[in-house]
This record gives C-alpha cells, structure tokens and sequence, in this order.
C-alpha cells in the first residue's frame, strides 16, 4: 500500500502531527500549535520567540535562521495557524486526523490552507541546513493567528509593532492558492474589499397607497444602478479570456433587512453590498458614485463604507530584486507561473501596507481547490515536490 510509504516520511510525519492540533475557528485554541512549533524549533535548532502582538491568546510564534549578514533586510515565510470551521458530517475522513489514502491524499483541513505551506517552509530549511547550506540574509519563519477571520488580532497589530520593525524584514511570502492545472499561481496584489451599508429611510405607511418616496423605491434604483456596474464587470469578464476574478470588480447584494407585515410600508429598509475594487478603479471616485446615487434615489439614506485605499502591489519588475530572485527560481525549476491579484484577502495585504514588497505563493499544482471545503487534501507527493520547490526559492531570496 502506497500510504504505508509515507508512513516512515519523517516530514509527512510532522506535517500530519499539525494537521492533527484543531486550531480552528471560533475561538481556536493557539498552545499545542506553539508546542508544536517549539519542538520544531528544537529539532531545526533554531531560535523560536513567540509574541503577543494583541493579547495571550493570539500568539505570533517565529524562527529565525541567522544570515552571514546579518544587518541585510530579512525576508519572511509567513503562514497562519488558524483554519476555518469544519462540517464533519460532510466530510469521508475526520477533519483533523490527517488520515493518508491508497493514493497518498492528506484528508484535513489546513492541508491547503495553509498548515501546508508552513511546515513546507520548515521542512525546506531543514534540508538546507542538513546540506550546510548558508546564506547572506537572516530569514525568519512566521506563524501567526487570526489571518481567517480578518488578522486584527494576528498580522495587522504584528505590523505595527516595535518587535516586528526590529525583524528588519525585506521581502516576505505568504499564501496563494492551488491550482487545478499544471499552472502556479502568484499572487502580487488583492483587490480592495469595500462594505457598503445602505440605511434607507422613506415615507411609511398603508400598503395600498401611491406614496412618494418610499424607502422601497430608493433601494430599488441604488440596487440597479450597482447591478449595472456588476453586468458591466461580468461583461467584462466574459469578452476577456486574459481576465480572471482578481482583475475585476465583483459587487454582491448580501442582505436586505426591514418592514414588519405585507401591508406595511416600512420606514427603514437596510440594504448590506459586498463590493471588491479592481486595482484600476479609483477608489474615491466609486465612493463619490455611491454618494450621488444616494441623492439620485431620493436623499434620506445613511450610507457607511469602509474607508480604505487600494494596497500598492508588489512590484514584479527587474527594479525588484527579490522577484528577480523569486522568478529566476521557478523558471530554473521550469515551472510555469501565472502572475494574478488575489480575488480574496490575505495577511500580505498588512505586510504590503507597511511598505515590505510580498508574493502570495503555495506550490500545490494539479490540485482541486479545496480551501475552507469539505474533504480538503493535498497529496504526499504535491507536498514533498513543494518542499524541494521552496529550497530553490528560499535559497535564492535569502542570497539577495
Ligand atoms: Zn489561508
């Protein structure tokens, strides 16, 4: 049997013993990943320091592999601990027991997402270390919390932090996602997420009158005017092959909450929009949009957006070493990459917000998309080949 193979694979091993710790949201429980990663630690001897960026519960655990020179930028392999919740009645293997089958598929979630990439980080310095490799710069592995439900008790407060600045970070990589072609994704970019509330006041009153400004109406005309701008993206979207999700702008109704009974016209409807900027819309102008369109309806609405700015992406251009650095390793691996933006949110968006260039990258190729579904795997040969995958690449980033 093809699992009993992978049974005497020391990094399959660990990995697996990961999988095993349900770190998993609401409230996960972050100990048995710090024991876990301090035993790493001790087996990699390297330095481990945990920090708690926010409070006790949220630990920010990293190890760090001195350079040669060590007053050089630093460069960062960043993954979260934290995965998303399971429905076990849906899955074929229990979520977190990292059962191997015939075919050397891991069942469990964080296979892809990104328990994965993590021990990848480790497993690849462990094998540059038993080589006897060094290099110039000081590479720090981080493991952090949160990144699932938004990272403002992980990532974002890390960013700021004192201890953080002290790690002198240059360049840092970070989750992508798998691919179900032989094709890697890599991520430069994400999108800006935007949530829009409407809360619309209008006349109230019978049912079966003709009132003018009816809070109804004034939904009406904001709902068409944002699904004209949605045709206009699926349009877009559709008449462009080159396109993919991350290159357009996706705007969704998500709730519409208001009235009491059929017959009732209700003073206040509230209308919830899930709006993601393509990286070529100005993002004032759309907000300056929305604000007009609200007078166009009728006045009389509340309308509350979150104030961000697009994200600089990454600059993947030769004025970038460390994504010449990056590229030349996947091209002398022959792999085949596809630049993207990121149609979702990940904790590179901290990390570019500070000003640190970052790749979102998970060498899962040939793989169903399987994060935050049932049944998530990955299988122990996709997992071994990206572990001699991120050798290459961690050796060319850290010799910058
Ligand atoms: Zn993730």
């Amino acid at each position: 049997m093809a699992s009993k193979n992978w049974d005497s694979n020391t990094e399959i091993e660990y990995f697996r013993e990961y999988l095993r710790i349900p770190s998993v949201h609401p409230n996960p429980d972050y100990e048995p990943c710090v024991e876990f990663l301090k035993s790493q630690a001790n087996d990699l001897g390297l330095p481990i320091k945990v920090y708690y960026p926010f409070d006790k519960q949220n630990p920010v655990v990293v190890l760090t592999w001195e350079g040669t020179e060590k007053e050089l930028p630093s460069i960062l392999l960043n993954s979260h601990m934290d995965v998303v919740p399971v429905f076990p009645e849906n899955w074929t293997h229990p979520p977190f027991g990292a059962d191997i089958d015939e075919e050397g598929r891991i069942f469990a979630r964080g296979s892809q997402d990104m328990k994965c990439v993590g021990m990848q980080y480790l497993a690849a310095i462990r094998a540059l270390k038993e080589k006897g490799d060094r290099f110039k710069r000081t590479i720090h592995i981080s493991f952090v919390p949160d990144e699932e439900v938004g990272g403002t008790k992980g990532m974002s407060p890390f960013v700021d932090s004192e201890d953080f600045k002290l790690l002198n970070i240059g360049f840092s990589l970070d989750e992508g996602i798998a691919s179900p072609t032989s094709e890697f994704p890599v991520f430069y970019a994400e999108r800006t997420r935007k949530g829009v509330v409407f809360k619309i006041s209008g006349s109230a009153g019978h049912g079966l009158l003709l009132m003018p400004n009816t809070a109804g109406e004034k939904l009406s005309y904001l709902t068409s005017k944002l699904m004209e701008f949605r045709a206009g993206q699926v349009k877009r979207l559709k008449d462009n092959p080159e396109l993919l999700i991350g290159d357009v702008t996706t705007i969704n109704l998500t709730s519409v909450v208001g009235g009491v009974q059929s017959n009732v016209v209700p003073p206040l409807i509230t209308a919830n929009f899930d709006i993601r900027l393509s990286l070529d819309i100005n993002v004032r102008e759309f907000e300056a949009n929305l604000a007009k369109w609200c007078e166009e309806a009728g006045g009389d609405i509340e309308f509350e957006i979150s104030r961000r700015d697009h994200i600089p992406p990454t600059v993947t251009d030769d004025s970038n070493p460390f994504w010449v650095a990056f590229k030349n390793a996947t091209e002398e691996l022959g792999l085949a990459t596809k630049l993207q933006v990121f149609p979702g949110g990940t904790d590179s968006r901290y990390i570019r917000k500070v000003g640190i260039p970052a790749l979102g990258f998970s060498p899962m190729n040939n793989t169903p998309v399987l994060l935050h579904d049932h049944d998530e795997f990955i299988k122990a040969d996709t997992y071994l080949k990206g572990v001699e995958i991120y050798q290459k690449i961690i050796a060319n980033l850290a010799d910058v």
